[in-house]
C-alpha cells in the first residue's frame, strides 16, 4: 500500500516532532513522514531520518522551498516559530508563506496550529492591557489568529494550542524558591483554570485529525491535557515533587514589568486567559482532545514521567 504523505514543519521540534513521531511509531498507519527543517544535519534531523522520516530542507521565509517541501504531499502540519526571533511582521508572512505554499502545491488536507486573536475580545482601543509592537495585545496570539484567514477552510484544520507544561521544564515556568528557601510557581491567573497539555500530546492529537481525513477540514477545534488553576498545578507539582510548592499569584501588570525578552506579551496573555478562562477552556475540551489522542496525558502523569527535568533553583 502506498502511503500518504505528510509533510511536518517544524518536526524538530516539540509540535511537529510529536506528531513525526506519532506517525513513524504507527507502523502499519496509512501515512509517511517528511520531515522539513533547515539543518538536515543536526541530532533531531537525523534521529527522524533513522526513525524512517523523508528528510527535506526548506525555510519559512523561503515560499519557493516550502512549495518543493509540499510537493506531492496529502497533509502538511503547519507550525511558526515566534519566539526564535520576536517578529509578529515575520510570523505572519512565515503563516502566509505556508497557506501559498499549501494552496500552490495541492495539498489535501493543511493542520495549522493557530491561537485566538485576542483582539477580537480585547480591542487595541481597550486599555486594560498595553497595546504592542503598535496593533497587538497579545502579538504571538494575535499574529496567528490573524493568519488563519490566509488558509483555505476547504483543505485546512485549524488547531488551537494550549500552553505546554514543557515550560516548567524549558520556558522559566519552573517553582523558584523565595528568601525562605519555599518553592513558588509563578501564575498570574488568580483562582482562574488555564488549558495545559504535554508538548508531544499536540503532536498525537494532530495525527489523530489527520486520520479523521475530511471530516476535520474546515473545523476549528482546540486541545489540552487537563484545565488547571495554579493552585491546583502548585498541588499537583508538591504532590510529585515531595516538596511543597505554593501557587504565588501575581498581578499581571506586575508579571509585565519582570522584563525578561517576551514578558509583557506572556503578562497579556495571562490576563486574557484569567479574563476569558470559561471561553478559553471551553476552546479546548478535554472530551474531545481525549478522543484524538486516548493516550493524552493529564499533569499529574506528565509529572510523573518529567519532573526530574524540573529546575527548582
Ligand atoms: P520549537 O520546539 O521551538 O521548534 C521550532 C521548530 O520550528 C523547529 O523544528 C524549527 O526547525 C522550525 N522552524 C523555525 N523557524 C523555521 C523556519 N524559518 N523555516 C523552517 N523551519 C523553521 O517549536 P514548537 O514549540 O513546536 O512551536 C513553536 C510555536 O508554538 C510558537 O509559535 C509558539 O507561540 C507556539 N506555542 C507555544 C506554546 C508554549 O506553551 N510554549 C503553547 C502553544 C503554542 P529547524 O530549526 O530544524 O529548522
Amino acid at each position: 500500500m502506498t502511503k500518504k504523505l505528510i509533510t511536518v514543519i517544524g518536526a524538530t521540534g516539540a509540535q511537529g516532532g510529536g506528531l513525526a513521531r506519532a506517525i513513524l511509531a504507527d507502523k502499519t498507519g496509512e501515512f509517511s513522514v517528511r520531515a522539513v527543517t533547515r539543518k538536515p544535519d543536526g541530532d533531531a534531523a537525523r534521529a527522524l531520518a533513522a526513525a524512517g522520516a523523508e528528510l527535506v530542507s526548506a525555510d519559512l521565509d523561503d515560499v519557493e522551498s516550502v512549495k518543493r517541501a509540499f510537493d506531492g504531499a496529502y497533509g502538511a502540519y503547519c507550525v511558526t516559530n515566534y519566539w526564535e526571533h520576536m517578529s509578529p511582521d515575520k510570523e505572519i508572512a512565515q503563516a502566509k508563506n505556508l497557506a501559498d505554499a499549501s494552496k500552490a502545491s495541492g495539498v489535501t488536507h493543511v493542520i495549522w496550529s493557530t491561537l485566538e486573536d485576542t483582539r477580537k475580545r480585547v480591542p487595541v482601543s481597550d486599555e486594560r492591557m498595553p497595546t504592542l509592537h503598535g496593533r497587538f495585545k497579545v502579538p504571538h496570539f494575535d499574529t496567528k489568529g490573524e493568519s488563519d484567514a490566509q488558509f483555505d477552510p476547504a483543505r485546512t484544520t485549524y488547531l488551537a494550542t494550549s500552553f505546554y507544561w514543557e515550560n516548567l521544564i524549558y520556558f522559566g515556568m519552573n517553582p523558584k524558591p523565595d528568601a525562605s528557601g519555599k518553592l513558588g510557581f509563578v501564575l498570574p491567573m488568580g483562582d482562574k483554570k488555564m488549558p495545559g497539555i504535554a508538548a508531544e500530546d499536540i503532536g498525537k492529537c494532530a495525527y489523530g485529525l489527520f486520520k479523521r481525513g475530511a471530516t476535520a477540514i474546515g473545523q476549528h477545534l482546540g486541545i489540552a491535557g487537563e484545565h488547571l488553576s495554579g493552585a491546583q498545578m502548585a498541588q499537583a507539582l508538591s504532590q510529585a515533587l515531595e516538596r511543597e510548592v505554593h501557587h504565588t499569584d501575581v498581578p499581571p501588570a506586575v508579571f509585565r514589568s519582570f522584563g525578561f525578552p517576551g514578558a509583557d506579551d506572556l503578562g497579556n496573555m495571562f490576563q486574557y486567559y484569567a479574563e476569558f478562562a470559561d471561553e478559553f477552556c471551553a476552546a479546548r475540551p478535554l472530551a474531545d482532545s481525549r478522543a484524538l489522542n486516548p493516550e493524552l496525558l493529564t499533569f499529574a502523569a506528565w509529572l510523573g514521567k518529567y519532573k526530574s527535568k524540573i529546575p527548582l533553583s
